[in-house]
Order: structure tokens, then C-alpha cells, then sequence
């Protein structure tokens, strides 16, 4: 049987990794959706490869662009975000939620609530509302299957196994760019230097999260969501060589490891085939030539998001939100070079003070609504807080 399948951020480095493995065996796959944003030679170039029923740009004013680029095909063009989460909604068996950011928590709700198996790139929804994604999911029957690859790692290493009897999980870091930079260099790190990351290729904006490590933040928030362990059971180890992704520690000593090369596709093609194992284009270690794996801790100086992200579980309710939007703003100030590398975990720390202080955003119920009103009031705090370095 031909599995019914849409991809959400079909153009970034998920979506395209995605497409890789999907375009390998077309005989098995019927594409509803591809969704992106501002790159519609990509977007309608694989919507027409892969003859999808409708191809979305979130960007409404790049509609014509789009139908231009499809014209002569049977592809369906559309625009805008309330497009994007209609086509997440549209029966298929499998959806690929890889949209950069919270602009990917409605559409991957939407096919959630439809029943729909969700493959789970995008962190920022769990960060922001795990409670939302993991409740729609109870509520239909859908499985999410993690797509981030320390995420697929301890799914993996928990098959078969008891929650009962799990001690904590430990994910590995990389260390991103700056790992071995003197401190006093970290506040003139520019874009580019943040922007190239030693081990793994992946879209800009969380290539530079590394380089912060507020990409590792996300993951130990994404983990206490998605696995219901306490924040105290949650560990970050630094691993220069990002070989081993992720580690669960048992009650009677054991430690699981999943160890595998830096390449999306296999966590993207466990999703695809789960609950089979296939053969999959990736890589095979050869540990010999390997020979050592390395671990060092990782150091709070040099590395403040892992405290923020501790005190965000700690505050709870939607802390997670804010955090989120903070970090997002923080990103967006960096890049556009209104505040330097450093200055992006001063902000997102002010503005989860400020936010946790002064509104009652984060004891409201959590909502769709009441997430993306926090995600707003979030975005201006930060945005503030930049304003104020910015001078
Ligand atoms: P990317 O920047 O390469 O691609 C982002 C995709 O989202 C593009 O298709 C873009 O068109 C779309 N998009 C951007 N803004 C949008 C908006 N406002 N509305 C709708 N669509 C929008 O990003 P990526 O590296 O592929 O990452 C995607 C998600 O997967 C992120 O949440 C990231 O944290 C997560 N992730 C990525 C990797 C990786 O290796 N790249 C690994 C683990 C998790
Ligand atoms: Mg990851």
C-alpha cells in the first residue's frame, strides 16, 4: 500500500533530507503537500517532481510567484499560514512537521488532531506547548514520532523498554563552533563564524542555536516534555565528534547508547518506516579507524542557555513559550546585528524575568490561543531587550 505523506518546511534542510529518501523509492509514497516559504523554484520544482497535489508558501505575497512556477503542472498553489496548517489537515498517513520555529506549532496541532502520524522536527512545539501536542495526540490516536536526533536516539534505546526503569537520559552536545574559543572572544563572534557548524549540515538558524547552544537548551526541554522525565534526570554531555546522539541510563547501571554519523536521514527514515527498520543511504562507522570517542562536561560559563533552560522547566506552565520566543527574538537581533553572540542569552533571560514577573502568562491555561498570545507579548519583551543594547 502506497503511503500517503506531506512534508511541512519541504525546503529547508529537514524537508530536503525528506524528499531524499522519499524520492529513492516512489513507488511507495503519494505526495499530498509540500510546504516552504521563500524559495519557490525549490518549493514548485518538487511539488512538480513529485507530482504533490498542492504545493503552500507561507508567504502570501509570493502566491502569483508560486502559480507561475506551477503553471503547466496538475499542483495546486496556495499562500499563507491558515494554508499551511489546511494542507497539514488534508488525510495523509504520515506528515513531516519541519518548519523552522513556532510558525510550526499550528499546522503540526492541526494534523495531530486529524490522527495523523506526525514525524517531529520542529522542537519549538514542544517547547512551546508539549502539553497541547502530546493531549491532541492522546486524543486522536496519532503517534509523534521524534525527529531530532537525540529524540529519535532515546526513543530508540526505550523500545521494549519500562519508563518505570529509567534512571535519566544524557543527550550529547557537539559543542557547536565556538567550543574552543577563549571566553573573551565569544562577544565578537560574527555571523558567518556561527553560522558553520564542525559536524552536522542543517538550516542557519539552528546551526547558530548550536553555536549557543540554545539548540541543546530546546532538546532538554523537548526531552521532559516528549518523555515525561523530571528536569534532575535530564544530562548534557559535550561530544566533539557527535557519533553517539543520545544515552539512556537504567535502574540497574546499564547505559544505552545510540550511535550512528551525523546524517539526518537516519532519524528522518526511522520515522518514515517506523515501526520497520529499513535500509537506509547512511554512512557506516568504522570504529577502528574512529578509534576514541570523546566527552567533556559542559561548561555553564561558556554555555548560560542550559541554565535558562533549567530555570524554564523549574517555572513551568508556559515559561516554555516564553524561553521560545525570547531565544527566537534573540536569534532574529543577532542575525540582523543588533546584538552581539553573547547578548542573545542576556536577553532571553531578561525577558523570561520580565515575562514571568509581570504577566500572568504563565499559570493560564494552555491553549493554541493562550500559546501564541504569550509567543507575542514574549516577542516584544525581547524585542526590548534588544532595543535597550542596541542603545
Ligand atoms: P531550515 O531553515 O533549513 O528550513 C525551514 C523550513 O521552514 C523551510 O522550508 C522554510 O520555507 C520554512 N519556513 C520558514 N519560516 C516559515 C514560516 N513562518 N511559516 C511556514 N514555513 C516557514 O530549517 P531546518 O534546519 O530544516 O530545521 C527545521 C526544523 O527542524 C527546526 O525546528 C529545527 O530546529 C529542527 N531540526 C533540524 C535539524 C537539522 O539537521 N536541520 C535537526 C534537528 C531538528
Ligand atoms: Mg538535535
Amino acid at each position: 500500500m502506497r503511503c500517503k505523506v506531506s512534508i511541512l518546511g519541504a525546503t529547508g534542510s529537514i524537508g530536503q533530507n525528506t524528499i531524499d529518501l522519499i524520492s529513492r523509492d516512489p513507488d511507495s509514497y503519494d505526495v499530498v503537500a509540500l510546504t516552504g516559504a521563500s524559495n519557490i523554484a525549490q518549493l514548485a520544482h518538487d511539488a512538480i517532481a513529485l507530482k504533490a497535489d498542492i504545493a503552500v508558501t507561507a508567504d502570501e505575497t509570493l502566491l502569483e510567484d508560486l502559480r507561475d512556477a506551477l503553471r503547466g503542472s496538475d499542483v495546486t498553489a496556495a499562500a499563507g499560514a491558515a494554508a499551511v496548517t489546511e494542507c497539514a489537515t488534508r488525510p495523509s498517513d504520515w506528515v513531516m512537521s519541519a518548519i523552522v520555529g513556532a510558525a510550526g506549532l499550528a499546522p503540526g496541532l492541526a494534523a495531530l488532531e486529524q490522527g495523523t502520524t506526525l514525524a517531529l522536527a520542529n522542537k519549538e512545539s514542544l517547547v512551546c506547548a508539549g502539553a497541547l501536542m502530546l493531549e491532541a495526540a492522546r486524543r486522536s490516536g496519532s503517534k509523534i514520532l521524534p525527529v531530532d536526533s537525540e529524540h529519535s536516539a532515546i526513543f530508540q534505546a526505550l523500545i521494549g523498554e519500562d519508563m518505570a526503569a529509567v534512571e535519566r537520559i544524557i543527550i550529547t552536545a557537539s559543542g557547536g563552533a565556538f567550543r574552543d574559543w577563549p571566553l573573551e572572544d565569544l562577544a565578537g563572534a560574527t555571523l558567518d563564524q556561527a553560522s558553520s557548524h564542525p559536524n552536522w549540515d542543517m538550516g542557519q538558524r539552528i546551526t547558530i542555536d548550536s553555536a549557543s547552544m540554545f539548540n541543546k537548551a530546546m532538546e532538554v526541554i523537548e526531552t521532559r516534555e516528549f518523555f515525561g522525565v523530571l528536569p534532575e534526570q535530564i544530562e548534557v554531555i559535550v561530544h566533539p565528534q557527535s557519533l553517539i546522539h543520545a544515552l539512556v541510563g537504567f535502574a540497574d547501571g546499564a547505559l544505552m547508547a545510540h550511535v550512528g554519523p551525523p546524517d539526518m536521514r537516519h532519524a528522518i527514515g526511522f520515522a518514515l518506516h517506523h515501526p520497520d527498520r529499513k535500509h537506509l543511504p547512511v554512512d557506516r562507522l568504522d570504529l577502528a579507524a574512529i578509534g576514541q570517542l570523546e566527552f567533556r562536561a559542559p561548561d555553564d560559563e561558556r554555555w548560560p542557555a542550559l541554565r535558562l533552560a533549567r530555570e524554564t522547566m523549574q517555572a513551568g506552565g508556559m515559561a516554555g513559550a516564553v524561553f521560545n520566543a525570547a531565544k527566537e527574538t534573540a536569534l532574529d537581533g543577532f542575525i540582523a546585528g543588533q546584538i552581539n553572540f553573547v547578548q542573545m542569552a542576556e536577553v532571553v533571560e531578561d525577558t523570561l524575568a520580565h515575562v514571568c514577573a509581570t504577566d500572568g502568562h504563565i499559570a493560564a491555561t494552555m491553549t493554541l490561543d493562550t500559546v501564541l498570545q504569550t509567543d507575542h507579548v514574549a516577542r516584544k519583551a525581547a524585542q526590548a531587550a534588544i532595543d535597550k543594547r542596541a542603545g
